[in-house]
């Protein structure tokens, strides 16, 4: 019984040596060194410490194609936006998952498929889709709509999932996270969209600021998801730089 005592004292001595060793071989790092930054432009750019999105987390799912391409890295602010709002629409709509396709790559930089995603600002949303029951899906792909919402490949199995699109719409534009410069998709899904918000008595305010994000950017339809980009987070400026419309809001 006389030695349990020294020997609980030295078990103690050895672990609080023990800590002091690991956390001195830790070098001190500056903490500039370690700080996300997005530079240039969207088209051409890059990204510097980017955070990675996990695979999966409260209401979202990366897509398998971006994983294994590794298009899953952004601004902090951007990895944030996104998790932000896949809670806000669990949360507020059960029984959804929104799917995450592509971010940038970790390094940022030209990326297979896409003109822009160079600087760790753009991500691309799938849909919410319905099957035809009503019953919300898991999307994993890219499943384009008509002007009714009905997918067209395949054709009449899915539905867009208005209700759930706009409340990710206006999630979006509420970000805490960060400041959502476009929302590009096609006219038709931004008609869909906006008549929903007025049938439903949206804020004119949130209807507003949704018919100047939602666009459809030239040829390119975007009738099968949504590509989101946000402005230059404050401290990245001015390697990071913005082109375009600037929403008052967003200032
Ligand atoms: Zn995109």
């Amino acid at each position: 019984m006389m030695q349990r005592k020294p020997k609980k004292l030295l078990v103690l001595g050895g672990m609080v040596l023990l800590w002091t060793a690991v956390a001195s071989a830790e070098p001190p790092v500056a903490k500039s060194s370690r700080r996300a930054v997005s530079i240039g432009i969207p088209w051409d750019g890059k990204l510097q410490q980017g955070e990675v999105l996990p695979r999966k987390g409260a209401g979202y799912q990366l897509i398998e194609i971006s994983r294994q391409r590794r298009a899953r890295f952004g601004v902090p602010e951007l990895i944030a936006m996104i998790k932000e709002v896949a809670f806000r629409l669990e949360r507020r709509q059960p029984g959804g998952v929104l799917g995450v396709a592509d971010l940038s790559k970790r390094i940022g930089g030209p990326i297979e498929h896409h003109g822009s995603h160079q600087s760790g600002r753009d991500v691309d949303l799938l849909f919410y889709l319905l099957d035809m029951k009503g019953n919300p899906v898991v999307n994993t792909r890219f499943v384009p709509v008509d002007k009714n919402g009905f997918s067209t490949e395949p054709p009449m199995v899915y539905r867009f999932d208005t209700v759930r699109n706009w409340e990710l719409i206006v999630a979006l534009i509420h970000s805490r996270r960060a400041k959502v410069q476009w929302i590009f998709v096609s006219k038709a899904i931004k008609s869909l969209l906006l008549s929903h918000a007025e049938q439903q008595g949206a804020s004119p305010s949130v209807i507003r600021k949704a018919e100047q994000m939602l666009r459809q950017p030239g040829e390119k339809t975007h009738a099968d998801h949504f590509h989101v980009r946000i402005y230059c987070p404050r401290g990245d400026r001015p390697a990071c730089r913005d082109v375009g419309r600037r929403w008052a809001w967003a200032r």
